[in-house]
């Protein structure tokens, strides 16, 4: 079996065998570019390794031998040689790319002797002992589990004790003094030395990367982006070029486009006379890489060059690390760059018009999801105007957040889980550790580290607005309290953070509503195309419909008509309507009522301009629009003009021992038709209000609640009749439709004869899951969190449709509805229209459209797309 492959033997379709940074080293070596020489220690061999009781096999072993010969003739140099010392990285790289999470030993070969020798080649003793701290620490930290800090003490004692402001301060002495110090750490935590053998470096580095793929950071990670476990990873074994062999030489990571924007420049940093992990950990501020081209304009045009031919190979935007040696230019990786989903958007739309990629590739690459941060609102401009920002800082991942400062992940997690708060987090700087609680966090804020610091990176790749490298923030994680530019705040105080701008406020500051940009048109244009579900909104209002038209909506699905009860002054009417005794007492409210939906549904139609609009009858029970402690009851009594004993009464003779299986939906038309009678009246008006203004409306009434078709055609005929008769009034044709909603489980069992007597279907998925379950949905909250915690229940399914029980019902019922009327328009209009797990699932069982709250339209939208291709 070959375990190990050389960068020559590899390409980037064998990310699964050489892991994401193997295959593309691999790949880049074999486009021509500079790539120091390497070769790949393949997965295989991970789980090989594991198999092995965490050992190398030996046939591993023997071709370890011979690559190690292999690169040693090609370069030119060899472990323990005095003249030309070979120094090689062991870098990990699993198949999905995990940053930050696995480990990477650096400078391995150099040891007492070789230290000395690589001095003298390059006539800079500082660099070189630079260098073997560097090792020392790494080694000491990857393969022998000696903490970080225990190095940066050392290290910052140092600096101190000089007053020295940056590492560069120290002189070689002192980096001389830091190594024997360092050696010190091994003795006395270890009770060994530092092994001064490099094949012994070499093999042990080996070992810990294949360990480090279950550490827990690497399991948290996986965990939380649904990555298997049983992948492994692979170990890039590559010789060492060094960018802090001088002022000549630097290190620094780029993109091809701006990873916040999309905007199509090289966008990055570099770090001159620096290694490896100096730009990412954020030690010392970056420079950004705009300067390289006056200081190195030669290498800069190359490097230019470089992304460009990458870019063009890899059909999307790449994150490149580079090092420059001596002025010479050398590629460490590409990688598919992560991307606020604004820049995710932008960078698609673009790549379309540049012909790299097909507009069903574009839709592809967008996460449904992903684009609801787009949507999120910045910060109201008025609330905004009443708040200057205190302090600022890099503007790492864009969009607005307040929320409740806390400076520990846990701490955050533990505000977010058992308070509820929205929470900001504010750090000196994350790193892996900080996962858990920058995935609760709505903002992210640091005193340090640049545009490609961890927590820019997290935040981008979580659509979290972020702002690192603030330098007027100190944190004293010790008080729990921090310092913004003299403003003392504690835990838990409010904070509103803009990551688009890098601005800073204290206190709670309103967010507004946004308009989808351009790019999102486009592509939601694109997604119309492509998709065979109708995307439609649940608007009860003229605000929620124009909102969803901004978002590409077809129409409105549903129309909840009893949210139009609520204001004030209706819900009086409807009180009034409510506690009547008779027919006759009725009429007055009933015709005030009137006035006002009618007033309502014009203006959906209006807004409407010839897209459909479906408008549901009243559902929920009446003792719903009734108060029911004493003292509301006094207060309604009065204005209702009757005596809180009478209203009392008949709040009593309303209520329900459990109302959501009690009276309402059609069963309120059967007892009470001329509620039912005067919302036609409202519907039907409104449409001949605007027939008269020759717009021509085709209303679609939706019943909901039915079980039976007796039932159903009885409501259908109560409509009908009602309709008719107005038609005749005035003496007009109008095209209308009369439908039903399917929510109950004897109606999807009998859609058949459903179907006989309905226009349309419309799932209620929230009923309907309801029922199927038998789960009170006010109610679940007391046992669904543990369902899914203990695995019983995969999904919350009144989130996400359960496939196996209401998703077989919903089947059913197309199936049936279907073998009845062939053209039957169906629909889905609860909450999970919106969810794109559950799209999947509706384009499978040929459901015609699906309807969701305004929000989630553009969600649904490419959802609908991605279902389709
Ligand atoms: P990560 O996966 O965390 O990015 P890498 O394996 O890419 O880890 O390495 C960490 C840092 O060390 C990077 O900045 C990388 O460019 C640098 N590096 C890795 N190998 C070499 C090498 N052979 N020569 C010079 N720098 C290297
Ligand atoms: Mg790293
Ligand atoms: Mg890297």
């Amino acid at each position: 079996m070959q375990y190990i492959y050389t960068f020559k033997e590899g390409n980037k379709d064998m990310r699964r065998l050489l892991g994401g940074k193997g295959a593309n080293l691999a790949q880049m070596t074999n486009l021509g570019l500079p790539v120091p020489s390497g070769f790949t220690i393949s997965t295989e061999a991970c789980n090989a390794f594991y198999k092995n009781h965490n050992q190398l096999n030996n046939e591993t072993l023997a071709q370890l031998k011979t690559a190690l010969d292999q690169l040693s003739q090609n370069v030119g140099k060899s472990f323990n040689s005095l003249s030309k010392p070979l120094l090689v990285s062991v870098r990990s790289g699993a198949a999905i790319s995990m940053p930050g999470m696995m480990d990477t030993i650096l400078n391995i070969g150099l040891n007492d002797q070789t230290v000395v020798a690589l001095a003298k080649i390059t006539a800079n003793e500082r660099f070189a002992y630079d260098s073997y701290r560097r090792l020392l620490a790494m080694y000491g930290n990857v393969v022998e589990g000696i903490s970080e800090a225990t190095f940066d003490t050392v290290i910052e004692d140092m600096k101190h004790q000089n007053h020295y402001q940056s590492d560069l301060d120290l002189t070689t002495n002192d980096l001389k003094q830091i190594v024997s110090e360092f050696k010190k750490v091994y003795i006395n935590k270890l009770h060994h030395e530092f092994p001064q053998n490099p094949t012994e470096q070499l093999l042990a580095a080996i070992n810990s990367v294949f360990e480090s793929w279950n550490n827990h950071r690497a399991e948290v990670y996986r965990r939380e982006n649904n990555i298997p476990s049983d992948l492994g990873t692979a170990v890039n074994v590559q010789m060492m070029v060094f960018g802090n062999a001088g002022k000549d030489s630097g290190t620094g990571v780029a993109f091809t486009r701006d990873p916040a924007t999309g905007k199509k420049h090289l966008f990055g940093e570099y770090l001159l006379n620096a290694q490896g992990e100096d730009v990412v950990a954020g030690i010392r501020t970056p420079q950004p890489i705009s300067t390289l081209k006056e200081a190195m304009p030669h290498l800069y045009a190359q490097f230019e060059a470089i992304a460009a031919k990458l870019e063009f190979y890899y059909r999307d935007m790449q994150d490149l690390e580079f090092t420059i040696e001596n002025g010479k230019l050398y590629m460490l990786q590409a990688r598919d760059g992560k991307r606020t989903p604004t820049a995710a958007v932008k960078i698609a739309v673009d790549m379309v018009y540049e012909d790299l990629i097909s507009k069903q590739e574009a839709l592809m690459r967008i996460k449904p999801e992903s684009v609801q941060s787009i949507l999120y609102p910045e910060f109201d401009e008025k609330d905004l105007a009443n708040h200057d920002f205190v302090a600022s800082g890099l503007p790492a991942s864009p969009g607005a957040a307040t929320g409740q400062i806390y400076f520990t992940a846990e701490a955050a997690k533990a505000a977010h889980d058992e308070k509820q708060q929205t929470v900001i987090l504010v750090r000196q700087d994350t790193s892996p550790e900080d996962i858990e609680g920058m995935v609760v966090s709505e903002g992210i804020v640091t005193s340090r580290g640049g545009m490609t610091s961890h927590a820019a990176v997290v935040a981008r790749g979580m659509g979290t607005p972020a702002i690192v490298g603030v330098n007027e923030l100190q944190v004293d994680y010790q008080k729990r309290s921090a310092t913004i530019s003299g403003h003392q705040l504690h835990e838990g105080d409010w904070l509103s953070v803009d990551g688009t701008q890098g601005h800073i406020y204290i206190g709670q500051i309103k967010t507004a509503d946004t308009v989808v940009n351009e790019n999102l048109s486009t592509l939601l244009g694109w997604a119309k195309q492509e998709s065979h579900l109708g995307v439609y909104a649940n608007a009860d209002t003229p605000a929620d419909f124009s909102q969803a038209l901004r978002f590409g909506a077809d129409g409105i699905g549903l129309t909840r008509t009893e949210h139009m009860f609520f204001k004030p002054e209706r819900l009086l009417e409807m009180r009034r309507l409510i506690i009547a005794e008779n027919a006759e007492a009725r009429q007055l409210p009933l015709k005030r009522l009137l006035k006002m939906q009618q007033g309502d549904f014009y203006e959906l139609y209006k807004l409407s301009a010839g897209r459909s609009v479906t408008i549901r009858l009243l559902d929920p029970p009446l003792h719903e629009f009734l108060p029911h402690d004493e003292k509301e009851i006094r207060k309604v009594a009065k204005q209702l003009d009757v005596t809180p004993t009478y209203l009392e009464q008949r709040v009593d003779s309303l209520k329900e021992l459990n109302p959501m299986l009690g009276h309402r939906g059609d069963r309120l038309a059967v007892t009470f038709p001329d509620i039912y009678q005067m919302q036609v009246d409202a519907i039907i008006g409104a449409a001949l209000q605007l027939l008269d203004e020759n717009v021509i409306i085709e209303p679609h009434i939706m019943i909901p609640l039915t079980a039976l078709k007796s039932e159903m055609s009885w409501v259908k005929d109560l409509v009908v009749n009602r309709i008719e008769q107005l038609l005749v009034n005035k003496n007009v044709r109008l095209e209308y439709t009369v439908g039903t909603m399917m929510e109950m489980p004897r109606a999807c069992l009998t859609a058949d004869e459903i179907a006989e007597v309905s226009d349309f279907f419309s799932f209620g998925t929230n009923d309907l899951t309801q029922l199927t379950f038998g789960y009170s949905r006010d109610d679940v909250g007391s046992f669904m969190p543990e369902y899914i915690k203990q695995g019983i229940l995969p999904a919350d399914p009144f989130q996400t449709v359960d496939v196996d029980g209401v998703g077989q019902l919903m089947k059913m019922a197309v199936e049936k509805g279907r073998s009845i009327k062939p053209q039957l328009p169906i629909g889905v209009c609860g909450e999970i229209g919106g969810d794109p797990k559950s799209i999947e699932f509706f384009e499978q069982i040929d459901v015609s459209y699906v309807s969701c709250s305004p929000f989630r339209v553009p969600i649904a939208r490419l959802a609908a797309a991605q279902a389709s291709l």
